[in-house]
This record gives C-alpha cells, structure tokens and sequence, in this order.
C-alpha cells in the first residue's frame, strides 16, 4: 500500500537512523506507518456543466507531540502513499525544530492548472468539506503546498467556519493577512532556506558574496523568496527553473525581472532578457555553481544524474528533492547537504506562529518573526551538526536522530494506550 518511492526513502531513512542511535525498537515500530489516513472523493461540477471526481486525501503520522500539521497539495503524483510519506517527513520535521506539533499531510490528485478558478475554489470547497471532521483547530491544521496558495487556505477557512457556524481562523495556516495570516508566512520557506545557506556557507568556510553562484531549481514559492534573499547578498543567482525549463546567466540573473515574467505569463519558457540563455532542468542541476537548491518537488537528484551535480552546498527546499542514492554519493564526493525537514522548515515554524497568534488573537511585527524564525534554525541547524558529528553520519541521518531523539523523549514519557 505504501509503495511510492518518497515513502520507500522516508522509511529507509527512518529505520537507518534508528539503527545508528540505538532507538527502542518498539518506538520505531510505532513509527512506521500513519496513525491515521482519510481518502475522499471530491465531485465538484466543471464550467461546462460536467461533473469530475478528484481523489482526495489527508493523513495524520504521529500526534504525541501536539496536533496534526501539513500543507495540502495539488498535484497529479498525489495518492494516499505519497501523502503518508510527507506526512512522515512533517512529523520529523515539527519535532527537529522543536515545534508543539505533529505530522500530517492532505492532498488532491489533480493539475490545478488545468482548472479555471471557479472550479478550484469548488475543489476546496468540497475538500474541506469531505475532511472536515478529521481536522480541526486542536486537531490536524492544513497549510499550503505545491499547488495551493493564500487564496485556498481563504476558502478553506470559509467552509470549515460555515460549517461550524463561525470563523475558525485556527483551522488553516498560511491565510492571507486580510483573514488572519501572518507577516512572513508567505516568504517563511524561502527565508528560511537562505538562512540555512548562511549556516552552512559559514560551516564550510563559504563568504557569501558578489563571487558566490546560486541554481535554483524550482523557481516558486520557496526558489523566488530564496532568491531574492540571497542575491541581497550580493550572491548571483545564476540560473532558476519552472516545469518547462531553465534559464541561464553566468553574471547573474535579474530576479525581479523573472519573478515578474512568471507572474504575467506563468511559466518561464520563452523569456526575454539580454544576455540569458534558455536551458533544460538536467542542464541546470550540473551547472558549475557553489550553491544548489532545489525547491520544486521530490526525486529530482537521482543515483542518475547526481554525478553531474558540482555544488558544493545542497539546499533541500523542497521535501525528498535528493533521493537516498544521491544523499550517499554527494556526501562522500564532499557536498554540504542541508536536509529538507531543516532546510524548508520556515514554513511550518512561520505557520506555527501565525496558529499562536491567531489563538491569542494578538499580531507580532515582521523584525519579531523573522528574529525567532531565525533563532529556531539555527539552535535546529547547531543540534544536526552535533548529532552527525556524534554519530558521524550523513546530514540526513543526523536530522532524523535529531527528530527522532525528542520524539522517542515524549512518546516514552506518554507511554503505549493502553498500557
Ligand atoms: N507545506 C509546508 C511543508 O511542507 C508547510 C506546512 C505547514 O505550514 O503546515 O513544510
């Protein structure tokens, strides 16, 4: 049942771990598989007047910690296999970092660009409807992901609250300001990427600066923020990607420029600009460059094509972008990897707060979020680098050890119900 290769890795990744810092194989046995998982079907009426179903998931991994937390995504890979790996990977994630959370992860098998807005906000609709009593404020919170943005966690939060008879702004993290989100959520994961850049660069000696290459590949809501953190800088971005190709500048890219062409035209394909060259995303992953992020989706570093990788730091933006052949190869040949559930876990600390604030219905300022979001990686960034020297494994292993120590801490503390 839980056979898609993210899962396969998450859970290879899991038991090698546990085997190096010795965990009680009893906790890992409770590990292994999600406590819970929901599949639904999501009807919704098309703009001709057809009806399509949509396949629908959300599943809850370990909730000794606190509630259930993880985005929702639309994506054709989606199924229930894949859902439950990034579930997984959520439930490590909130624990690396230290957050009163659980892991849980939803999703819907579906190309959102193939549907016009009307039909997703019926999608979202329905969705939110369909899991409704599986979630709730104290219970499982949703966020955004590949495919879903500020405008479904709005509808999101829309239904649930009609449902309930008011506004449960608790119930979705990643809103829009408007409707009670918080400053620095939407650029959180990126932010928080370039700060774990910063911690490695510093690590290896690397000064971040007007000489230093930047690739990145997935140019989104995680590549765009990183971006344009790095090049304030002084870094050179000089290539990022989307789905239907790359483009390429060896003296830098202008960001603004790209952000701005995907905005207006949604893909980068066929961009203008003086002095670019368009390229593949195989040809942008073996660029020579000193930092590499890849930030779009899983399994894009293979045992296949991680020979041409030449940075020297990988930044895992996105969740799995590395698989365990690549992670193994890139170590050894001397590549800094910076895990995913470290690397892009701005977004779910920056959900964090924005649940917190919410709760006491009490804002904070951006200098107040960004300050703590920055605290938190690198107290979680310090504590993988003490675990992987201890255990002298690869960054990979060490932040699972690092997750897996305080979640082992609580789950002994709770103890098996019933006893
Ligand atoms: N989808 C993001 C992640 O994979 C954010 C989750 C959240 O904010 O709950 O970490």
């Amino acid at each position: 049942m839980f056979d898609a290769p993210l899962f396969k890795d998450a859970f290879t990744q899991l038991e090698q771990a546990s085997e190096v810092m010795g965990l009680d194989p009893n906790i890992l046995e409770r590990l292994k598989y999600p406590k819970r998982a929901l599949t639904v079907s999501v009807p919704i009426r098309l703009d001709d007047g057809t009806v399509k179903t949509f396949l629908g998931y959300r599943v809850q991994h370990n909730m000794t910690i606190g509630p259930g937390k993880g985005g929702i995504r639309y994506h054709p890979n989606v199924d229930l296999s894949e859902t439950a790996a990034l579930a997984m990977l959520m439930t490590f994630k909130c624990a690396l970092v230290g957050l009163p959370l659980g892991g849980a992860k939803g999703g819907i098998q579906v190309d959102p660009n193939e549907l016009s807005r009307q039909e997703l906000q019926s999608l979202t609709r329905r969705y939110a409807t369909e899991i409704n009593s599986f979630i709730g404020p104290n219970v499982d919170i949703p966020a955004p992901d590949i495919g879903t943005d500020g405008q479904t966690m709005a509808w999101f939060l829309d239904t649930y609250s009609q449902l309930k008879g008011h506004t449960v702004s608790g119930i979705v993290t990643g809103k829009p300001i408007s409707v009670g989100g918080s400053l620095g959520r939407a650029e959180s994961t990126g932010k928080g990427v370039a700060y774990c850049v910063n911690f490695a660069a510093q690590k290896i000696g690397m000064k971040i600066g007007s000489n230093t290459a930047v690739v990145i590949h997935g140019f989104g809501k995680v590549g765009v923020p990183a971006a344009q953190d790095l090049k304030s800088q002084g870094a050179k971005i000089i290539a990022v990607s989307d789905v239907s190709g790359a483009v390429y500048n060896k003296d830098g890219l202008d960001i603004d420029a790209c952000s701005k062409w995907c905005k207006e035209r949604r893909f980068l394909k066929d961009i203008e600009l003086p002095g670019t060259k368009l390229i593949s995303n195989d040809e942008l992953l073996a660029l020579e460059t000193d930092i590499l992020i890849p930030a779009a989706i899983d399994g894009v570093v293979t045992a296949h094509n991680c020979k041409n990788v030449k940075a020297k730091i990988i930044a895992e933006g996105a969740n799995g972008p590395l698989t365990k052949e690549a992670v193994t190869y890139l170590t050894e040949k001397g590549a800094f990897i910076i895990p995913d559930i470290l690397c892009n876990a701005g977004g779910v600390i920056v959900s964090y707060f924005e649940w917190v604030q919410g709760l006491q219905n009490f804002f904070w300022d951006l200098d107040q979020i960004n300050g703590k979001l920055h605290d938190i990686l690198k107290d979680s960034f310090d504590t993988v680098i003490e675990c992987q020297e201890e255990y002298n494994v690869d960054m990979k292993k060490a932040a699972f050890i690092a997750a897996l120590k305080r979640l082992d801490r609580a789950m002994r503390l709770r103890g098996l119900f019933p006893s």
